[in-house]
Formats: structure tokens, C-alpha cells, sequence
């Protein structure tokens, strides 16, 4: 008998260990935005056609490669960025494996182009199935271009793996969004199929956010800041309003690098507690920095889950530091006195931290448990927030941190808020057309009526998609239109989740739909005009890959049925409407995070008239 075992050749080697590295086109848009940030540079563009099946590129302005890196990079264990193995322990660069290029010239077409600051002419490069195909000096501008064309080419069995182009394009975006956010002073931009998809000059942290995560976060940011000699943290929670039902923006970086964590996440809802419903997810963008020895990134190959040396003091720190940052923000719940700068002068917002209240908050357990020692909440007296309850927050005992009033906090996690007065024969008047105004328990409150009816009809949509479906009003008289052909195909789509909210649509040939029945509790008569408006909201929401089509229709139908402003409403609707809106599970906000409604206390209007 012959001897069995042989050495497998590189390629094939290379092409299973590009399994655990390289899963989809997303791994492969991150490994090269990484590189490109890891190369210095200040603009990184990245370019997709067809999700990354076809084309993935990345294109830097950073140092470049030699001619002999160029053709040394797709080497397996190829890598500048460490040399012993102590360096592993002070890895301050985003890669240091050595193994993304190699996987990705293993399962795909690669073309590269890069060229020195110092040097004349640059490198081209073409390699497949990790053989160099071709090479030759080339004019180029500074930096690196790498192009990942048709990528599993050769390994029929991953590409038809591979989702659909909405689904790998998510995850692409994911990627993106999770590099872009932790390198805000550098240029990114996400080209796809010829068009543009993001465009982030370079800027703060904050702008990043909004740029990336949606301006309905702009003034809904509260900043989380905090060092101490063994970690800081650096960063932006969203305020309790923004919190969303399903978990989406939600990033801690741990040395700039994206983390999965359910451990920290448990930290952070955990500060959120009573501010927000049980089943929402609040929204952050956290930066822990520590010591690179007390961090195990070795852990994962793709490196999203890490070990710490100490967890606990980890937690409880990020913990900690969310509720302070919450705190200071909670002392002005429903209006932002922090816009007007007159009101800063007011005596009980300038009132002093005092000596006693300090002597007791440093007595309680969080507080010493670390924050002594390296004074992460030392609270100075020249803050300008009343800090009416700052006790709560460092208090570990029985008493429920209080947000925005007494109520709110009393109110359970089951039982939801709202500011309504038990008098059900309050006054309530409609103001422009637009605003109802009524009072409430402890002041009076301004609801938007389109922002309120839209969260109402959310709520009723969502529910309805989950469970019982809308009844239908059957028309008597069907009517059929024609839409293009690309409405026709968005339409086409959505008809099944459609017949669960009410609608019933029928194809009828080329392009051409009929109506039959529309929602019940819905004006018959305007079919038409309905669809269309619905296909219009649709599309509006149809670059925000994160939700899912039915997402995208609930929140479409529900911006459309709303009453429009400058609408008169009767008594009754308005008294059905406040009422259909503190019964809904998240009443402050519009699905996309505008407010609902305002409440103006008594207390705070008291204050602005200096009484
Ligand atoms: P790692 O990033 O773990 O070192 P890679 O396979 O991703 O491994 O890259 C191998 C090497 O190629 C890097 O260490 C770096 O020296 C070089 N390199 C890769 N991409 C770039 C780039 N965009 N600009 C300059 N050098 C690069
Ligand atoms: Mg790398």
C-alpha cells in the first residue's frame, strides 16, 4: 500500500482556511476599510456592485505598498503590524493576522493598484486562486486600491451560499456603519451599483452618528463621558425617547473595535431601567478605552467578541457611567432648557452640588466601589444641572431613579406613563389646526396630531401584522389602475403583507392592479390615490436597509393614514386621540423618533416666569 497523507497545495489550503475569515462579501468590506485605516489613510471610498458578489473595492489615500509588499501582502501570515508575539498584547492596528488578503486573493479576482508617497510609479497586481496572474509597474495616484471581483468564483458551493443581494448588502452596510462610526475624522463613502449610498465628510463623532443613524437623532444625543486610570469611555446614549422595539443602533467599541457583547449590553439596559418600556432598546455609540493587555482579542478570528481581564469592573463602569450621563440629562425631561441660555442663570439650576449632598453620595457602594478611587463621578460644583435627584443614581438600595417626574417613575414597566389628569372632562382645544393642547397632571401637554396618529395607527399596524388582521371593507365598485412597471414590482411584493393590514390588491394583468376591498375603519372612494401615496411613502423608507419590508410598509401606511396637519378635528377626535395615544406602548415619539407630544409642567413654567 502506498502512503496516504499529502500535503494539500497552497491554493487549496488557502481556500479553507478563507472559510473562517472571509463568509461573505461583508468580512471582506471590512478587512479592506480596516487595512485602509490601518494604512493611515484620510479617505476611504468603497465600491459595490451587485451586494460585493461582482465588485467590492476599496479605494485609500493611505501610505501605499512597495512593489515587493504588494506582492508579499497575499502571502498567508503576511503582516506588518506585528512581529513577536508580545506585540499581540499592545495591538493598537485594526488587523494583525496577516490572513485577510491571503483569504481573499484564495476565493477571489483581486486587482491591485497601490503606490508609495516616496516612490516614482506604483504596482499592478492581478491574482486569482492565490496565483499572481499578472504584474507590472503602473502610474498612480498615493495609496491603495484593492478590487474583490466575483468573489467564490471557485467555490461554487459558498457563492450559492450567499443570501440575497438585500440581505449580503445589510450586512455590508453594517460594516460600513460599524467603521465609519469608530474613525469619524476620516472620509468614508459607500458607493453601490453606481449610486452613492453614504457620503460622510469628516467630522465629530456626534455628526457621524447623525449622518449614519439618522437626524432624528441630532438633538436626542446625550454625551457619556468618563476616565478613570484603569478605563474611560467616551461616547453618545440616546435619550430615553429614542429607545426603538427593535434592537438596531446599538455599538460598543472596546480600543476602537466594533464588540459584540451581551454582557455590556446587560450593563447598559441595566442603566436604562424604568426609563424606557422592558422590550425597547435604547440607542448607543460607546468607546471604552483600556489597557490593550487587560483585553483578549484573540479570542474570535473575526475578532467581534472579546475577553476582559475583569469584567466586572468593566460593567459596573459603563454602567455607572450611563446613569450619570442620564442623570444630568433627566433634569430637563420634556424641554431642553439647555437651548436657552438665560435660563442657565436661574438660581436652581446654578445651585451648588453641596458638601452634604457629596458626603452621601460618596458613602454609597457604586461610588466607592471604584469611582473613589479613580474619580470617574466626582461631580464638580460649577456643573449648571440642579442634580434634584442625584441621590437615586448613586443609590443601589430600593428607591427607582426618577425620569422626567414623580409619575414616570412611579409608573411600572407594565403600566405605561401618561401625563393625563384623571379628569376626563379636562379641557382640550385644537390650536393651528395641528396641535392639541389639554391639561395634564402636574401641567398641561401639546400633542402634534399627525405625530400622535401616526404612532397610534404603528401600533394598531404592527399588531395587526402580527396577529388579527384588519377587516376589510369589500368595494362595490373594484377600481383597476395601471402603475409602472417598476411600481408594479414593488407592489407585487408587498400584496400578501398588504391583505394582513386591510388591503386587498389583485394583479389583472400587465402592470394593471384592482382594488377590492380597502380597510374598514378607512374613506372609500380614492383607491387609487391611496396606492399611490402608499407606493411614494414606500419608497422614501426603501434605502433604510435596516427594516424589513413590513417594517417599511407598516411605517409607510401609517404615515399616510395619519390625520394631516391642518386638519379641524372635532372634540372627539381629539379626546380619541390623546386617549389612543398614552395607551400606546412607546407614546412619545413617531416611529422614526419625532416627538408626539410635549408636556410643560408647572413647575418648570413656574420657573421661567421666575415665580
Ligand atoms: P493584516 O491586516 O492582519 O496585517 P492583511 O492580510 O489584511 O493582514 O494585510 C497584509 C498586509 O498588507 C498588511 O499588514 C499591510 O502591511 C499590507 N496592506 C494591506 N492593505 C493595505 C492598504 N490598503 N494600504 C497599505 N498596506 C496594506
Ligand atoms: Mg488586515
Amino acid at each position: 500500500m502506498p502512503d496516504k497523507i499529502v500535503l494539500l497545495p497552497d491554493n487549496i489550503a488557502n481556500q479553507i482556511a478563507a472559510g473562517e475569515v472571509i463568509q461573505r462579501p461583508a468580512s471582506a468590506a471590512k478587512e479592506l476599510l480596516e487595512n485602509a485605516v490601518d494604512a493611515g489613510a484620510t479617505e476611504i471610498k468603497l465600491i459595490i456592485n451587485d451586494a460585493g458578489k461582482s465588485l467590492l473595492q476599496v479605494i485609500d489615500n493611505g501610505s501605499g505598498m512597495s512593489e515587493t509588499d504588494a506582492r508579499m501582502c497575499f502571502e498567508r501570515h503576511a503582516t506588518s503590524k506585528i512581529h513577536t508575539i508580545e506585540d499581540l498584547f499592545h495591538i493598537r492596528t485594526m488587523g494583525f493576522r496577516g490572513e485577510a488578503l491571503a483569504s481573499i486573493a484564495a476565493v477571489a479576482q483581486v486587482e491591485l493598484k497601490t503606490k508609495k508617497n516616496e516612490e516614482e510609479t506604483g504596482t499592478y497586481l492581478e491574482i486569482e486562486n492565490s496565483v499572481v496572474k499578472k504584474q507590472e509597474p503602473v502610474a498612480a495616484t498615493v495609496g491603495t486600491s484593492i478590487a474583490m471581483k466575483n468573489l467564490f468564483f471557485n467555490v461554487p458551493a459558498r457563492r450559492n451560499f450567499l443570501k440575497s443581494n438585500a440581505a449580503e448588502m445589510r450586512h455590508i452596510v453594517d460594516e460600513f456603519t460599524r467603521v465609519a462610526l469608530s474613525f469619524p475624522h476620516i472620509f468614508f463613502s459607500l458607493t453601490s451599483n453606481g449610486q452613492q449610498l453614504f457620503h460622510l465628510e469628516s467630522g465629530s463623532l456626534k455628526q457621524r452618528i447623525v449622518q449614519l443613524l439618522g437626524s432624528n437623532y441630532g438633538a436626542k444625543l446625550v454625551t457619556v463621558k468618563e476616565e478613570t486610570d484603569y478605563m474611560n469611555i467616551y461616547g453618545f446614549v440616546g435619550k430615553p425617547e429614542t429607545a426603538k422595539k427593535t434592537r438596531g443602533d446599538q455599538y460598543f467599541f472596546v480600543n476602537n473595535r466594533f464588540i459584540k457583547s451581551a454582557y455590556l449590553n446587560h450593563a447598559l439596559m441595566n442603566a436604562y431601567q424604568e426609563m424606557i418600556p422592558g422590550d425597547s432598546f435604547p440607542m448607543y455609540v460607546l468607546f471604552i478605552d483600556l489597557d490593550p493587555t487587560q483585553v483578549d482579542v484573540n479570542v474570535h478570528p473575526t475578532k467581534q467578541e472579546i475577553k476582559f481581564e475583569d469584567e466586572k469592573i468593566v460593567y459596573a463602569f459603563v454602567q455607572a457611567a450611563v446613569k450619570h450621563a442620564l442623570a444630568q440629562f433627566s433634569v430637563t425631561p420634556t424641554l431642553d432648557f439647555d437651548l436657552d441660555p438665560s435660563i442657565q442663570q436661574l438660581s436652581s439650576i446654578q445651585q451648588p452640588f453641596t458638601d452634604e449632598k457629596k458626603a452621601a453620595a460618596t458613602s454609597t457602594s457604586i461610588f466607592k466601589g471604584f469611582t473613589q478611587k479613580h474619580q470617574a463621578h466626582f461631580i464638580e460644583p460649577s456643573k449648571k444641572t440642579e442634580l434634584k435627584h442625584w441621590k437615586d443614581f448613586y443609590d443601589t438600595g430600593s428607591q427607582k431613579p426618577e425620569i422626567g417626574s414623580e409619575r414616570q417613575a412611579e409608573e411600572s414597566l407594565h403600566t405605561h406613563y401618561s401625563p393625563l389628569t384623571t379628569h376626563a372632562d379636562a379641557e382640550i382645544t385644537q390650536l393651528l389646526n395641528t396641535y392639541i393642547i389639554t391639561s395634564s397632571a402636574n401641567g398641561f401637554i401639546l400633542v402634534h396630531q399627525h405625530s400622535a396618529h401616526e404612532r397610534v395607527l404603528y401600533e394598531q399596524l404592527k399588531a395587526a401584522a402580527q396577529g388579527q388582521p384588519i377587516a376589510t371593507q369589500r368595494s362595490m365598485f373594484p377600481v383597476t389602475f395601471e402603475l409602472s412597471p417598476a411600481d408594479a414590482a414593488v407592489l407585487e411584493e408587498l400584496m400578501n403583507d398588504l391583505q394582513q393590514l386591510g388591503y386587498i390588491i389583485e394583479p389583472f394583468g400587465k402592470n394593471t392592479f384592482v382594488v377590492q376591498g380597502t380597510p374598514a375603519d378607512l374613506e372609500q372612494g380614492n383607491e387609487k390615490n391611496i396606492v399611490d401615496a402608499l407606493l411614494e411613502q414606500y419608497k422614501h423608507f426603501s434605502n433604510e436597509l435596516k427594516f424589513s419590508k413590513r417594517e417599511k410598509l407598516i411605517r409607510s401606511l401609517a404615515r399616510q393614514q395619519a390625520i394631516k396637519t391642518g386638519t379641524r378635528l372635532t372634540e372627539r377626535e381629539m379626546r380619541q386621540l390623546v386617549k389612543d395615544l398614552f395607551a400606546c406602548e412607546q407614546p412619545n415619539s413617531t416611529p422614526e423618533g419625532n416627538p408626539t407630544y410635549l408636556e410643560f409642567k408647572q413647575e418648570q413654567l413656574d420657573k421661567l416666569f421666575r415665580r
